[in-house]
């Protein structure tokens, strides 16, 4: 009498789901007849939720900072971006296990391509050598470690590169503060002479632009580069640096929401907020950040998560941003529809009875006019299993407009939380 039916779960308790869609949200558009992607998709479940939830619209980018998936993954997380955005490659070396001691620096290192224009002058090419597989970048990067003039450079910089598999590595300079360091995204400068986009500002930044002059000639004289000229692709032939931060140390979120918790996600920078948070961070196989992914392998990993007894689930998928991006609009709605379909739907239908909350929106607006990000107030709902709420017809941005304002999204996940 009374007793609690478990079945496979270990212990009946309060599941959390945070579902966060990358750039979902748009601005109506011409091409769709004034209709934004999310309007236009079909996702009969994502709406089914939305008739009985809570929802919304909250501001995850506040004023004055970049917007980003940086800054507002931390607002969904709870982590006010103004008091913990560091930049953002501190953020992405946590999710590598990198740790970035006080006083250091961490940057992105891009395996770039720079060619010489008519004036023989070094421009950008490409800021990822026109996508260069993970095994040849790492394969590269770790050749030029190995380089004896290139090593003694980096040491007498105090610069440690850590090769990863892909076309970003990542690189921590010691003893400095360099507040006033500024380094150039090398995807915004294509076409430029690399002479004006070098690291300047700072007394470091010389040093910094010297490491990125001296791979060049190495580089390019890699026979791994040299195949790939033959093979009509473009030469990683340049270390390009940017994307700097100063250490970055975040707040535990399970002393903060006294649950334990897991994040899924394709790209380091949300893995690497979850670490910091002393979260799990689980890798999904075929989880790539694209329209490709692997949405029945994240939901799976999801509820394993939660089946093993963690109380809260954090998914992140980029594929909506990555093909805004791409100027791609039918990318876009195909991978709403396919969060909602093979991702929402199963992980749903698999929690049964088991009593639920979910959270879902899209961390910020990604324009398909431009394919810049922006810093509007995101539509969110909130899906309670065993409470439902009278909700909304649709989950959009006119839909969920009239619903509650959150001016600071970090008040967002303690509305999922409650404890
Ligand atoms: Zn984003």
């Amino acid at each position: 009498m009374g007793e609690r039916v478990t079945s496979h779960w270990e212990v009946y308790t309060l599941k959390y789901i945070l579902v966060i869609g990358d750039g979902m949200a748009d601005v109506a558009l011409e091409r769709l007849n004034g209709r934004t992607p999310l309007e236009v998709a079909s996702k009969p479940r994502i709406d089914s939720l939305a008739r009985s939830s809570s929802y919304g619209t909250a501001v995850n980018c506040p004023q004055g900072l970049p917007a980003g998936s940086d800054t507002a993954i931390l607002s969904i997380f709870g982590c006010d971006p103004r008091k913990y955005y560091f930049g953002r490659a501190p953020l992405e070396a946590a999710d590598q296990g990198i740790g970035v001691p006080d006083g250091s620096i961490a940057f992105r290192c891009n395996m770039a391509c720079v060619m010489p224009d008519e004036s023989g002058k070094l421009v950008m090419q490409s800021h990822s050598a026109g996508g260069i597989d993970g095994a040849t970048a790492r394969a590269l990067i770790v050749d030029l470690l190995e380089d004896a003039e290139y090593s003694a450079a980096l040491s007498g910089a105090g610069v440690t590169i850590y090769p990863s598999d892909s076309y970003r590595h990542i690189g921590v300079q010691r003893g400095t503060a360099a507040s006033a360091l500024e380094m150039y995204a090398p995807h915004d400068n294509l076409g430029r002479a690399i002479e004006e986009i070098m690291p300047q500002g700072s007394d470091n930044a010389e040093t910094l632009a010297n490491l990125v002059r001296q791979s060049v000639p190495i580089l390019s004289r890699h026979p791994l580069n040299s195949a790939r000229v033959a093979e009509g692709k473009l030469p990683a032939n340049c270390v390009w640096m940017w994307a700097n931060g100063t250490s970055a140390t975040l707040p535990s979120f399970e002393t903060r929401y006294g649950v334990r918790g897991a994040v899924i996600s394709a790209v380091p920078l949300c893995r690497g907020i979850g670490a910091l948070q002393g979260m799990e961070v689980i890798r999904v196989e075929g989880a790539t950040g694209e329209l490709d992914t692997n949405y029945e392998g994240k939901a799976a990993a999801a509820l394993a998560a939660l089946r093993r007894g963690l109380d809260f689930v954090a998914v992140h998928i980029e594929a909506p941003d990555e093909c805004t991006h791409c100027g791609d609009l039918t990318g876009k709605i195909q991978a709403i529809e396919r969060i909602d379909s093979r991702f929402l739907a199963p992980l749903v239908d698999a929690m049964g009875d088991e009593r639920f909350r979910l959270l879902l929106l899209s961390d910020h607006y990604t324009l398909s006019t431009d394919g810049s990000h922006g810093a509007q107030p995101v539509p969110f709902i909130i899906y309670d299993s065993h409470e439902p709420q009278v909700g909304v017809d649709s989950y959009s941005e006119a839909m969920c407009q009239p619903g509650e304002t959150i001016p600071d999204g970090t008040a967002l996940i303690s509305k999922l939380i409650r404890h």
